[in-house]
């Protein structure tokens, strides 16, 4: 037990070092913590093991780079938990010895670095980081650079504040960035990167990083008056002119701390600075007093920590995909580990300017997040660099799965596979056909889509649409049931929408928004076959690129093939536009020369939805003619048939008429 004792002490110091001298975290905070809590456990159980240099009885670790100070008040670190059991604990434990009015108040728990500051008579003079609770490093200097930090306050006090330095999400984002382009150190997260940044020996690199800081807590020598609580502390500080976060809530029970976590797990990840969990602190200051410090942090105050997005994992190997355009994707195989819930055993890389950016290699220890997408992705490399068992990642020169040679796109990232007949890259152009998005066939996966690829049985998506339910049984694992589940999917599809099908095509640059657009846009599928570029680029949103691509999607002679085939097979996209009212109803409209406000598709679309016709030519039947600058020769046809013309201001007006 000794043994195992002396090891997770010599692991996690090792791990601190690591974090707060070098800057560079090795593991994740969550398994740090797990780690400390196993050794906090094995030292209750065994008391007779404790030594002063244990984790568990230390803050931090004193960095090297500046002159020492000893600190005049010690600083504490806090105790955390996971579960919010702990907190009720916690909670009853305070009111079984202090009654029912015992307050608490719930704060943020920014993910920064602590600072003490010192200020006489009102005067900035000293700012020193944590530390190990007792000594810190003297780096008044860079403090005095930001500006979250006043150098003179509103009243002449002598006191010592506390606070939390960090650095903005955006722009650790942006740092990170520039260093990858000048070579220089890449941040694991944006705690780091406000350490690395205030830890600086020039002070006008300090200066050019955006940082801030939030105070939380006071030690009054010299005032106008002593708060008797914490919160009152806190609106003391807003006075003096310090930054206080405005997310602070006073509890009256334990049930009002636990509400505040659990909407700040997910409001969270709406703020512009890392938080990773509250910090619930006895209002009361006498109680405060009372209840004092254990040897790392104080009785009277606790952290719950949200469940972690990010642990760090071996990068295995990589495994190449070839999406439905073609782009190669880099997967990591990771060695499975438990991420928010889940066993993770791959994650994106997206592509290969990506890997060389973030000099990931096999064999390195990576972090991984999981954050708004489902699939997690490979954020960084933990403290491996440097070390000669990583082997480098080739970007290949082949496609994996049909062997064409790859090429790049001009303005597009990545490599891609340009070979239309590419197994993979047709696999997945049907796989996304009977996607939720495009056809949202049920019944069928990946596997099933593979197998009748390389039956032979499915090449195009018309394919589908001729398969019969014997065909289906050949399938391995298809037995007559889920064969007849599937072709009766197949078969309910064809009834499809406009915006379903166009999605559905894969036709490059045109998702779900740009589909419904042409949709509502175009009317049918005829009409938007015949689109010529011109037309197309005035639809509002379909930039020049894409008006291209779609125009070349539908003259590429083997896709109207396909199409003209999905038709003869029934498949029958049909749109039904969204008409907002019926006021122009049974009115035909024309339009002529340019319209300052809007594009000409744009008031087709307008009239359409008023249940208008929008018209090209000129008739009788026409009933008005919306004439902008530079009116051309349907403006004369309109006055000899005697059709009303309105400027683009009258046809304004009737829009917004009746
Ligand atoms: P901590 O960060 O868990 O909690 C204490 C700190 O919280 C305070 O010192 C203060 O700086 C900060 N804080 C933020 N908001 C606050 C608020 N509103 N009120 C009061 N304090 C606030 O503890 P710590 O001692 O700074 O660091 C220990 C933690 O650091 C570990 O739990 C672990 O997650 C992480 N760590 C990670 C590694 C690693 O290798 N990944 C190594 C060492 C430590």
């Amino acid at each position: 037990m000794k043994q195992k004792i002396e090891e997770l002490k010599d692991l996690l110091n090792k791990y601190s070092y690591q974090y707060y001298v070098e800057e560079s975290p090795a593991v994740s905070d969550f398994e740090y913590d797990t780690l400390f809590a196993e050794l906090q456990k094995l030292e209750e159980e065994h008391p007779e093991f404790v030594t002063p240099d244990s984790p568990t009885q230390r803050v931090g670790a004193i960095g090297e780079k500046f002159e020492e100070y000893k600190h005049k008040y010690r600083l504490y670190s806090l105790d955390n938990t996971y579960t919010y059991e702990d907190i009720v604990k916690w909670y009853e434990k305070l009111t079984a010895e202090y009654g029912d009015n015992v307050e608490l108040v719930s704060e943020l728990k920014i993910d920064g670095l602590a600072i003490a500051l010192t200020y006489e008579n009102g005067i900035f003079t000293r700012g020193v980081t944590r530390g190990d609770g007792i000594t810190g490093e003297d780096i008044t200097a860079n403090l005095k650079t930001i500006k979250a930090i006043p150098l003179k306050l509103f009243k002449n006090v002598d006191i010592e504040v506390r606070g939390e330095i960090f650095m903005p999400k955006t722009s650790f984002e942006k740092l990170n960035e520039e260093n990858m382009k000048t070579g220089e150190k890449i941040f694991a997260n944006p705690r780091n990167a406000a350490s690395g940044s205030i830890r600086q020996l020039d002070s006008r690199i300090t200066a050019k990083r955006d940082l801030s800081m939030f105070t939380y807590a006071a030690i009054i020598e010299k005032g106008s008056e002593k708060p008797k609580t914490h919160y009152e502390t806190l609106t003391y500080l807003k006075e003096l002119g310090f930054k206080v976060n405005p997310n602070i809530k006073l509890c009256k029970n334990a049930q009002e701390v636990i509400d505040y976590c659990k909407y700040w797990e997910t409001e969270r990840t709406k703020l512009n600075y890392a938080t990773d969990g509250v910090v619930i602190k006895v209002n009361q200051l006498n109680i405060q007093e009372d209840l004092g410090y254990t040897s790392r942090a104080p009785k009277w105050a606790t952290a719950f920590k949200f469940p972690p997005e990010e642990v760090s994992t071996k990068l295995e190997s990589i495994e190449l995909g070839v999406g439905k355009t073609g782009a190669i994707t880099p997967v990591a195989i990771l060695t499975p580990v438990q991420l928010a819930g889940s066993t993770v055993s791959r994650a994106s890389l997206h592509n290969f300017d990506e890997i060389k950016r973030l000099d990931i290699r096999i064999g390195d220890t990576v972090l991984i997040k999981k954050a708004a997408e489902i699939i997690p992705k490979v954020i960084t490399v933990l403290q491996d660099r440097g070390h000669n068992h990583r082997k480098e990642i080739i970007a290949p020169e082949e496609c994996p799965s049909c062997h064409a040679k790859l090429s790049t796109r001009p303005k597009e990232v990545g490599l891609y596979c340009e070979n239309p007949q590419c197994p993979e890259k047709v696999k997945a152009i049907l796989e996304y056909w009977i996607s939720k998005d495009a056809m949202d066939i049920e019944n069928m996966g990946p596997s099933v889509i593979s197998q009748l690829y390389d039956l032979g049985m499915v090449r195009n998506f018309a394919d589908f649409y001729r398969l019969t339910v014997e065909d289906l049984l050949k399938l391995d694992l298809i037995k007559e049931k889920s064969a007849n589940n599937i072709y009766e999917a197949i078969q309910k599809s064809k009834k499809c929408t406009l915006p379903r099908f166009i999605t559905a095509l894969s036709i490059r640059n045109v998702g779900k928004e740009n589909a419904s657009i042409l949709a509502e846009q175009y009317g049918s599928l005829e009409k938007l076959m015949d689109a010529s570029v011109a037309s197309l680029e005035e639809v509002r949103g379909i930039a020049t690129k894409m008006a291209t691509d779609i125009y070349e999607y539908f003259h590429t002679p083997e896709n109207v093939a396909i199409i003209k085939d999905l038709l003869s097979l029934g498949v029958v996209p049909e749109h039904t536009s969204v008409v907002k009212s019926n006021k122009l109803k049974d009115l035909t409209f024309v339009l002529t020369g340019t319209l300052s406000t809007m594009t000409r598709s744009e008031a087709e679309a307008k009239i359409k939805s008023y249940g208008g016709k929008a018209s090209s030519s000129v008739t009788s039947k026409t009933t008005y003619l919306v004439a902008g600058e530079n009116a051309g020769s349907k403006f004369d046809k309109a006055q000899k048939l005697g059709v009303i013309i309105l400027t683009e201001d009258e046809f304004l007006a009737l829009l917004r008429k009746r």
